[in-house]
């Protein structure tokens, strides 16, 4: 703020001691932060190890989460060389959009008749989840899929949500994509 100048005559301009220099400097700080900026966005969506620009927070490295110890026991069904493979497929395409695109083409909503007596039978849609190994669909639990490419629910419920049901199982994989990346 301005000193409250009892002075007699000093000119009412503003001190700008090097003007062309200060922009300059502005930009090379706006081009620094957004380097930076920039750089935490790769990691973090290559699940690499970042330091969140507005915590100031070191997060963590992504890595497969814990198996799921479900009945089917999907861990050992897949064996661990495919599950670290389809972890750093997931996390080499370092991309948000595509992500997301992957995940919308491994959940599948489906729908199950509910056979309720009384109550009468109704729709509902319950998620399936799958990996692709050696091009072929195996489908594991919620868990299995989650710790696999170590996503938290909220990461696969925004995506799905994002599009809808309706959307999911009418689009063939190109049009989701479109839907996908032109958000
Ligand atoms: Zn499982």
């Amino acid at each position: 703020m301005a000193s409250p100048s009892t002075s007699n005559s000093v000119p009412a301009v503003e001190e700008r001691p090097e003007g062309p220099g200060d922009e300059l400097q502005m930009r090379k700080r706006r081009d620094e932060t957004q380097w930076k900026r920039n750089l935490a966005k790769r990691k973090r969506n290559s699940g690499q190890e970042y330091v969140g620009l507005n915590t100031g927070k070191t997060v963590a490295a992504k890595q497969v989460g814990p198996p799921c110890g479900c009945p089917k026991g999907c861990f050992l069904k897949l064996g661990e060389e495919a599950v670290q493979r389809i972890f750093s497929e997931y996390w080499k395409m370092g991309d948000y959009n595509a992500q997301s695109a992957y995940i919308v083409t491994m959940v599948l909503s489906k729908e199950v008749k509910t056979s309720g007596v009384g109550a009468g039978s109704r729709r509902k849609a319950t998620l399936e989840y799958g990996v692709n190994v050696d091009s072929k669909r195996v489908v594991v639990c919620k868990k299995a899929f989650l710790s696999i490419h170590a996503l938290s629910d909220k990461r696969v419920l925004t995506v799905l949500k994002k599009l809808g049901d309706t959307v999911l199982t009418v689009l063939p994989t190109a049009a989701l994509l479109k839907v996908l990346t032109n958000t």
